[in-house]
C-alpha cells in the first residue's frame, strides 16, 4: 500500500486521475489485513483499488466532479465499496470523472482534465476517466467505475485496459449518485480479464437496498478461466453497422482481426444487423437527460455541498446555488430533459424515446437468440486530442453511438484491449445476453 502511494505520487501529476487520495486510512487498513493474515478464500485482499468519486464513500469527500458537491462527506459507504472492504481490497482515493458522468472524455469535470495514460496530449475518454487513467498508468490494479451509455467501457478502451458494464441489475447501484437510473450500472475496470472477473464476483448480487437488483446467483466468474478455456463451437454475431461509416479504418481492422482470431479457434462469425441502433443516441439523450433532471433536482443548496452566499429567499438559494454549481454540461443536460418530459412534448420526446428503446432491446434479442454474444469496437476512433470535441456537444455525443444500444437494452458489454494504432489503444467490444457475463469472461480471457 505504502509502495502505490509512492508510485501514485509520482506518477499522478503527469496524468491527474485522482481527485482525493486516504493516505492514513488505507495504511491502517493494510496494517489491520496484514495482522489480522489472509485466507485462501479472499483473493482480492490487500489489493489497491480506486473509486469513481460518484461513488460514495462514508466520511471522505465524494464530489461526482461537481462544485456543488465541493467539500461533501456523505454519511455512509456504497454497497460495492461495502463489498470491496469486506473482500478486504484496500481502497487509495477517488478517480475524476466528467461532472454528474455527463461527458465522455473527462474534461467536463469541474476540477481537472485527466489525461490519458499512453499520450499525456490525448483524451482518457470518460466518464470514469480517472479510474481508466489510473488502471492503465500502473497506480491502482484495479477500479471501479460507472456507465450509463459507454463511460466505463469506452475510457476501457482508450487507455487499454479491460472493463466491464455488467448487466442491468446485476450490481446494486444504492450509493452511486444517480445520472439516468434506468441505464446507470457499476462495473470494473482491471488490467486483465480475470481480474475483472474475480472482482465482479465480488461486487455483484442482490440488495435490499436497491430494488432493481436481480436475485439471480452471482457465479464465480473467475473459477471458470483456465488453460483450458476455448470459444469452440461459439456463434458471434458481428453487425454490420457497427463496422460503418463513421468507424476509422484502424478500428474496423482490428474488430475484424479479432473476428478471425475467433474464428481460428473454432468459433462461427455471422455477419448481423442492428437496424435501429442509429436511433440510441437521440433516445438516449431523451431518456438519460430526463432521468438526470429529475435526480438532479436534491442538489438544491441546502440538503448537500455548495451553497450560494448573498441569497435574499428561499428561490434565491435554488437558483443561486445551482446555477453557481453546477457546469454548463449539466445544465444542458437538466435543460433538455426537462423540456422532454413536461406536459406538452412528453408524448412527442420522451415516450417516443422509450419506444424506440423497446426496438433496439428487439434488435438485439433477435441476433442474441441464436448467437452467443455480438463482437464490435467500442468506439469509432482511438483517443483524440484534449480540447478538441469538448465545444462541440453533438460530435461528442455521437461517439457513443457503439456503446449507449448496450445500456438502453440492459446488457452486459466488455471492453478489451484490440492492439494499437499509432501508439494508442483500440477497444473491441463483446455484447451478451442478460445475466451471461460468463460467457464474455470465456470470450475475452482468450486474448490474455
Ligand atoms: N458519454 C455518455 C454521456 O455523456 C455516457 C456517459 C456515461 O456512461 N456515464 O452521457
Amino acid at each position: 500500500t505504502q509502495a502505490t502511494f509512492d508510485n501514485i505520487k509520482a506518477t499522478d501529476p503527469k496524468i491527474s486521475a485522482f481527485l482525493h487520495l486516504n493516505e492514513d486510512q488505507a495504511l491502517a487498513q493494510a496494517e489491520k489485513i496484514d495482522q489480522a493474515g489472509i485466507s485462501d478464500d479472499q483473493p482480492l485482499a490487500g489489493i489497491p483499488l480506486a473509486f469513481k468519486d460518484n461513488l460514495v464513500t462514508k466520511d471522505e469527500p465524494t464530489t461526482a466532479g461537481s462544485k456543488i458537491l465541493e467539500n461533501f462527506k456523505p454519511v455512509y459507504d456504497a454497497t460495492v465499496v461495502q463489498k470491496l472492504n469486506a473482500a478486504k481490497m484496500v481502497a487509495v482515493g477517488k478517480t475524476n470523472l466528467d461532472e454528474f458522468a455527463m461527458g465522455g472524455s473527462t474534461e467536463n469535470s469541474a476540477f481537472k482534465t485527466t489525461k490519458n495514460a499512453w499520450d499525456q496530449t490525448k483524451v482518457p475518454g470518460g466518464s470514469s476517466g480517472g479510474s481508466a487513467a489510473a488502471v492503465a498508468s500502473g497506480m491502482v490494479p484495479a477500479a471501479l467505475g460507472s456507465d450509463t451509455g459507454g463511460s466505463i467501457r469506452q475510457p476501457a478502451a482508450f487507455n487499454g485496459v479491460v472493463g466491464m458494464k455488467p448487466t442491468y441489475g446485476r450490481v446494486s447501484r444504492w450509493g452511486l449518485i444517480a445520472f439516468g437510473s434506468s441505464l446507470d450500472e457499476i462495473g470494473t475496470m482491471t488490467r486483465g480479464v480475470k481480474d475483472n472477473a474475480t472482482m465482479l464476483s465480488a461486487i455483484a448480487g442482490h440488495d435490499a437496498h436497491d430494488l432493481t437488483t436481480s436475485t439471480q446467483p452471482v457465479p464465480n466468474f473467475a473459477a471458470d478461466l483456465t488453460a483450458a478455456t476455448n470459444v469452440k463451437g461459439l456463434r458471434i454475431g458481428l453487425p454490420k453497422e457497427f463496422l460503418a461509416e463513421g468507424v476509422n479504418d484502424d478500428v474496423k481492422q482490428a474488430i475484424l482481426a479479432a473476428a478471425d482470431t475467433y474464428r481460428k479457434l473454432g468459433a462461427t462469425v455471422d455477419e448481423v444487423s442492428l437496424p435501429h441502433n442509429k436511433y440510441g443516441v437521440a433516445a438516449y439523450y431523451i431518456i438519460s437527460s430526463s432521468e438526470a433532471s429529475s435526480n438532479l433536482q436534491r442538489f438544491d443548496g441546502i440538503r448537500y455541498g455548495y451553497r450560494a452566499n448573498d441569497v435574499k429567499s428561499l428561490d434565491d438559494v435554488y437558483v443561486k446555488s445551482r446555477s453557481e454549481g453546477f457546469g454548463p454540461e449539466v445544465k444542458r443536460r437538466i435543460m433538455l430533459g426537462t423540456f422532454s418530459l413536461s406536459a406538452g412534448f412528453y408524448d412527442a420526446y420522451f415516450l417516443k424515446a422509450a419506444k424506440v428503446r423497446t426496438v433496439i432491446l428487439n434488435d438485439f434479442k433477435a441476433i442474441l437468440k441464436d448467437h452467443d454474444f455480438i463482437l464490435g469496437p467500442v468506439a469509432p476512433t482511438t483517443a483524440y486530442n484534449i480540447g478538441s470535441e469538448v465545444t462541440d456537444p453533438m460530435t461528442m455525443y455521437m461517439n457513443d453511438i457503439l456503446t449507449i444500444p448496450v445500456n438502453l437494452a440492459g446488457l452486459p458489454g466488455l471492453s478489451l484491449p484490440a492492439g494499437f494504432s499509432q501508439g494508442l489503444p483500440i477497444g473491441m467490444q463483446l455484447i451478451g445476453r442478460p445475466f451471461d457475463e460468463s460467457t464474455l469472461y470465456k470470450a475475452g480471457y482468450v486474448f490474455e
